[in-house]
């Protein structure tokens, strides 16, 4: 059976600060489930540690980066999926954001708290858990295991396959070179062909040099951070990797994103029983304090408040909605400036926007079910889930084509209302002006009842489950070591 070590910074419930602890979840599970034997490396946060289930001490672990020593804890996850954890109080042992100290700055030492990752990784790989579970594949996630496959590369003797996965390509580890012999990387590798990057050490850079094959979080992001606009630095490498590199769209959870069963909803319903959907919209707008009105199209935004989201343009093109009889609801945190632009349109429009700055994991299952259309005016956006709850929430997806969003969402164009194949509305250019002309088509198709119920329909049965996602994963592993 292939064994995987599943390299990663966060996992949900345990820890969680983006998707990435959303994936860390679900996709192991789903890949045990297609007969990967997948375990997990997580850094010992105390949550960790807390979570892991029988945990017991495997070995102890020494020379670490830093000259520091620790010990491989094993233990359950809730999920049933086995996690180890480095036990290493110095550099784990500290609650709260895994990457921020208590100001908001990045913990000084994230290189060597990370490199501790990456190291304990390979050498797992080299030596074992304890002689007995040697991986097959180290797969890592973004930059904080970047390192791993540097440190695989400089190993002699038994040498693992490497995967590295890519959630954001904006967030990339970016250190000073001179922690570069504490880290125990080679001199030699302090160059472009190497760990170098800027002049600094760039763990992700190191990771999408070194591991044998790299993913990303769908197939179009695969191909946009080839190219400068979204590369963020890192294109030319990926370009020169292409043949290397594939995008694998992530799943959703639809055993807790499903309008038949979600407790959080006023109003069960299903694309057979769609007109119960118009109870959560009723209590959306009472929620918010909205005009009471069914006709009136409601547009939500479920969101990080970011430029990367396109918060702006939704504001500019607020105007044209308000006045074609559009409301809103917006549920996000992010940039204050975006914050206080959203609160003065709520200020300003009452009956007809209603906007909640805060994170509410049960308002953003209302807002789902009670919209009608899902904004994602995002200019980046590497996979995106909204869009996919949304669509199974029958509430249809506005959004950029970008990314994630370009390979989940088909426009309404005439050709694909006639094929009835489409599930939301798409714009190119990220402008107020390419929005406000979407939002203007969304209106109007609202206005068609029996057609917008068939979008609804063929939105809710499209299928984002992890099931493909996982197949693709272990198909990519058996590529890589085909006698596992
Ligand atoms: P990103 O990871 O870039 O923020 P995604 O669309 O991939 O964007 O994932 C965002 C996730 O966070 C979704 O599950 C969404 O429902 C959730 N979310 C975002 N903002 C909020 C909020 N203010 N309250 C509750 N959930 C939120």
């Amino acid at each position: 059976m292939m064994r995987v070590l599943f390299v990663t910074s966060e996992c949900f419930p345990l820890i969680k600060t983006g998707g990435l602890a959303d994936v860390s979840a679900a996709l192991p599970l789903a890949l045990t489930e297609r007969g990967v034997d997948v375990r997990m490396l997580l850094p010992g946060y105390p949550a960790v540690i807390d979570g892991l289930d029988g945990r017991r001490v495997v070995r102890t672990l020494s020379g670490l980066p830093g000259g520091k020593s620790g010990r491989l804890i094993v233990g359950q996850l809730a999920n049933g999926v086995t996690a180890y954890a480095i036990e290493q109080p110095e550099l784990f042992e500290r609650p709260g954001n895994p990457y921020l100290a208590p100001g908001g700055a990045d913990w000084a030492d994230n290189d060597v708290r990370f490199g501790t990752l990456g190291w304990v990784a390979a050498e797992f790989a080299h030596t074992g858990s304890s002689h007995q579970w040697q991986p097959d594949i180290l797969h890592g996630h973004d930059w904080q295991a970047g390192l791993m496959p540097a440190y695989v590369a400089f190993q002699g003797g038994r040498r693992p396959g490497t995967v590295m996965t890519v959630h954001n390509i904006a967030y990339q580890g970016q250190f000073s070179p001179h922690t570069l012999s504490a880290l125990q990387l080679p001199a030699h590798s302090f160059q472009m062909e190497g760990v170098e990057y800027y002049g600094g050490i760039g763990f992700l850079k190191a990771g999408l040099y070194y591991a044998d094959r790299l993913t990303t979080v769908s197939p179009t992001y695969a191909r946009e951070i080839q190219s400068p606009a979204y590369g963020c630095g890192l294109e030319g490498l990926l370009a020169h990797r292409t043949d290397h590199l594939e995008g694998i769209l992530n799943g959703v959870d639809y055993g807790i994103w499903n309008p038949s069963t979600d407790p959080h909803l006023t109003s069960a319903f299903s694309p057979d029983r769609l007109d119960a959907k118009v109870a959560n919209k009723a209590a959306l707008q009472a929620e918010f304090g909205l005009e009471p009105r069914l006709d009136a199209p409601l547009f939500a935004l479920i969101s990080r408040l970011t430029w990367h989201k396109g918060a702006d343009l939704l504001v500019e093109s607020l105007p044209t909605l308000f006045a074609r009889g559009g409301q809103l609801v917006v549920l996000g945190t992010g940039d204050k400036s975006l914050e206080a632009a959203l609160l003065r349109v709520a200020g300003s429009h009452p009956q007809v926007a209603g906007v909640h700055i805060g994170y509410d994991e049960a308002l953003a299952h209302r807002i789902q079910a009670g919209a009608d259309v899902l904004m994602v005016p995002s200019r980046a956006e590497p996979c995106g889930l909204t869009q996919l709850y949304a669509m199974r929430y029958g509430t249809l997806p506005l959004v950029r084509r970008t990314g994630g969003l370009e390979d989940t969402v088909i426009d309404a164009t005439p050709a694909a209302l006639a094929d009835g194949c489409a599930t939301g509305f798409a714009f190119d250019e990220p402008t107020p002006g390419a929005l406000t002309w979407t939002v203007r088509r969304a209106i109007d198709l609202f206005q068609d009842r029996p057609r917008w119920q068939r979008i609804q329909r063929h939105a809710m049965a499209r299928d984002f489950g992890w099931e493909a996602s996982a197949q693709a994963y272990a198909d990519l592993y058996r590529r890589l070591r085909p006698g596992c």
